[in-house]
């Protein structure tokens, strides 16, 4: 489906797509991550943390890009600030995402992971889940998204460093117990003393691999989600939906 992007803030018409077909390499690469990695299952399984198929980031919006990044419903074709699913509201969206405008129900990407426990174990949620997603109507699914967007506070500036430091942590601690027991599966090779061993190896080397490459990810993160718009890439529309000629300003040097 083509969406045609018009920002509910600046109403500027020039975005970046992000999602696994974005023609950005480094978000390609971020979004597949999300989707391969099989730590991050975790995410989605226990904590119902959902990533929306595609994010729209206006261009001409000058403020942090998590300030200017859209999730788009398809239903009512409206935007909505990808803000409404930070912080608390990140999480319990095991049933989907809906949209605060009409209730409808926003694609969201699924991990590999994910999708195979849940193809395993299917006989023993799909009925109950059914029941569940059969009694929640549009309005309940509307109300689900607005009391979820009542539990935003005011943005507080983000520590990078500490988002980076937990980022590593929780890297550390899936790739010593979670990964040795799946590696030996897949080798197989699974008996206790080959995962003890793996285990024993991922504990003492985690540290090293990890905390550098928290920090790293903290200093990418700042640097991607601070990075501002620029009011140059406003694009407007005329009526007739043709692209309106730009007004640049003379920048006195
Ligand atoms: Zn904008
Ligand atoms: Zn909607």
């Amino acid at each position: 489906m083509l969406v045609e992007f018009e920002c509910p803030k600046c109403k500027g018409h020039a975005c970046e797509m992000w999602g696994l077909d974005s023609p950005s390499t480094s978000t390609r690469l971020m979004y597949w991550h999300m989707v391969l990695n099989p730590g991050l299952a975790i995410n989605e399984l226990v904590l119902g943390q959902r990533f929306p198929k595609n994010l729209y980031n206006c261009k001409s919006c000058t403020t942090p890009l998590y300030e200017r990044s859209w999730v788009h419903c398809p239903e009512c074709d409206t935007f909505h600030s990808g803000m409404i699913w930070s912080g608390k509201n990140a999480f319990k969206h095991w049933l989907g995402m809906f949209c605060p405008s009409c209730g409808g129900e926003i694609p969201c990407i699924s991990n590999y992971t994910t999708r195979a426990i849940l193809a395993l174990t299917k006989p023993f949620w799909h009925g109950q889940v059914e029941r569940k997603r059969a009694l929640l109507t549009r309005e309940a699914r509307k109300q689900i998204a607005i009391d979820g967007n009542a539990l935003q506070k005011p943005r507080e500036p983000v520590d990078f460093k500490k988002m980076g430091l937990k980022w590593g942590l929780f890297m550390y601690l899936v790739f010593a117990f979670i990964f040795p027991p799946l590696l030996a599966l897949g080798m197989g090779e699974f008996t206790l003393r080959n995962v003890g061993i793996m285990m024993v190896i991922s504990l003492v080397i985690g540290p090293l691999v990890w905390f550098p490459a928290g920090m790293l990810y903290g200093s990418w993160m700042k640097l991607a989600l601070n990075k501002q718009g620029d009011e140059n890439m406003h694009i407007a529309m005329n009526e007739d939906g043709s692209v309106a000629p730009m007004q640049i300003e003379d920048n006195q040097e």
